[in-house]
């Protein structure tokens, strides 16, 4: 894939990834990618079983190219080291540190190999030729140089890339491309290089039809398509991060959800075919780190809207949900959902725009959470918005903000009623194992 220099805007001003405004995918090879997420490598021991299997794809023919996630809590650990030393540490600092995490499981599971008798070698992201925009601790991917990937595997090692990082060409910067990150490395290496597979191997075994460490009799899904999946990340689904579903769908990425404690077949993101059955509801999602913002009395003239969020945008703020309030009086109400950790900033951006857009307060609000119902059979069925309300009233309680895609609603609830929301719903819309057939849940 070439190198570009321009980088374009999206609907809400954010730079639109180069590469992902691509679609001159290569030609498939037999390559495979694995990706080992921070349970996988967890210790020492976790690590020589990842390079066990790792090992074991490489006999059986396929180069293989291994993105490694940091150990266990190693980024979280990272994060609190940093917040001990400073409330607000700069965030190319922050990319420095995190993206150490990452660069010690590489270099630890290809000394594991190279015990196995097999060559490998460990590259960081900048190494492996990932090239991001500047933007730190969030950094979108713009191009995909492989070259001492494939030199390597041409040399017939195994190579393994640390996952979740890049380096910008602009600052020549190390770059981290923010939390779940090493998934997206993982298929944005598998669709330059052309992989016939990116599998990714986690703590569970596939993608279920809701969080099972919340729901117990939430069932693995054998198959999903890169519609629902994109859908259920955007929602709070972490199995698989938002952008690898992205790349996955854009390039035709083959991915393989699995275990890497077994060897049972895991969950395939797919094309949607005609003949795929489309469940009303597939799935359900929660997100915790949702926060609520509200401006009050925004003076109602063409032109606020546009200024506040052309402002989000430039500061790199991702909003989630808007609402618009009916006017009174010549003002109104706008709320919106940002990620709560983005609150300070959000919060000190807007303060500082106050007189100019004229809004009489400002109030933001973290106690939130979003649980949504995915499912691309809702394209043709009404009423399961109505049912999900129904569900939630039924268990007392109240929705703060509604949003809905064709195959997706969202409701933002009050954070301590998150888990009661979603094992009611999974029960609801018949996806827990005893459940009833999913379809008569309509009749
Ligand atoms: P890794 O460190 O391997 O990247 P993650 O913690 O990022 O693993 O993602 C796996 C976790 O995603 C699981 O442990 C599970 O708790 C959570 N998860 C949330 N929703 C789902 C879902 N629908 N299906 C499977 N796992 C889910
Ligand atoms: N280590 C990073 C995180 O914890 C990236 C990843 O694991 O994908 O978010
Ligand atoms: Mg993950």
């Amino acid at each position: 894939m070439d190198a570009r220099d321009d980088v374009g805007l999206d609907a809400t001003g954010q730079p639109v990834a180069v590469l992902e405004a691509q679609s001159d995918a290569p030609e498939r090879t037999s390559t495979i990618v694995m990706k080992f997420g921070g349970t996988s490598v967890a210790d020492a021991e976790c690590m020589k079983r990842v390079a066990l299997r790792i090992v074991e794809a490489r006999r059986a023919g396929s180069p293989v190219v291994a993105v490694v996630s940091a150990r266990g809590d190693t980024t979280d650990d990272l994060i609190l080291m940093a917040r001990e030393i400073s409330t607000q540490p700069p965030e190319r600092e922050m990319d420095m540190l995190l993206s150490a995490g990452e660069r010690i499981s590489a270099a630890l599971v290809a000394m594991a190999i190279s015990d196995l008798g097999f060559q490998a070698i460990s590259l960081t992201g900048s190494q492996a030729g990932i090239v991001t925009d500047s933007v730190h601790t969030r950094a979108k991917i713009l191009d995909i140089r492989p070259f001492r990937v494939q030199d390597a595997l041409d040399a017939g090692k195994i190579v393994l890339v640390a996952g979740f990082q890049g380096v910008s060409t602009v600052t020549n910067d190390v770059t981290t491309l923010g939390r779940g990150g090493s998934d997206t490395t993982a298929v944005a290496i598998a669709a330059a290089l052309g992989a016939r597979v990116c599998e990714i191997y986690t703590d569970v075994d596939g993608v279920y039809t809701t969080d099972p460490r919340m729901v117990p009799t939430a069932r693995k899904l054998s198959r999903v398509s890169y519609e629902e999946m994109l859908e259920m990340a955007a929602s709070g689904a972490k199995v698989l991060m938002l952008r690898s579903v992205e790349f996955a769908r854009r390039y035709g990425v083959a991915l393989h959800v699995r275990s890497s404690f077994s060897n049972d077949e895991g969950t395939w993101i797919v094309q949607e075919e005609e003949h795929m059955e489309q469940a009303i509801v597939s799935s359900v999602t929660y997100a915790l780190e949702d926060a609520k913002v509200t401006l009050h009395r925004v003076p109602d003239r063409p032109g606020v809207a546009a200024r506040v969020f052309t402002a989000m945008a430039a500061a790199n703020i991702n909003v989630d949900m808007i609402i618009q309030n009916v006017s009174e009086g010549g003002t109104t109400d706008i709320s919106f959902t940002v990620d709560e950790d983005d609150i300070p900033t959000t919060v000190a951006l807007l303060e500082s725009m106050r007189e100019e857009c004229g809004f009489a307060a400002l109030e933001a609000d973290a106690d939130m959470a979003k649980v949504s119902i995915v499912g691309a059979g809702m394209k043709s069925h009404p009423g399961v918005a109505a049912r999900m309300f129904e569900v939630l009233a039924e268990n007392d309680i109240n929705i703060e903000m509604i949003s809905t895609s064709s195959i997706k609603v969202s409701c933002v609830i009050r954070k301590q009623h998150t888990e009661r929301a979603v094992q009611a719903l999974h029960e609801a819309f018949g996806l827990g194992k005893d459940s009833v057939e999913r379809d008569e849940v309509f009749g």
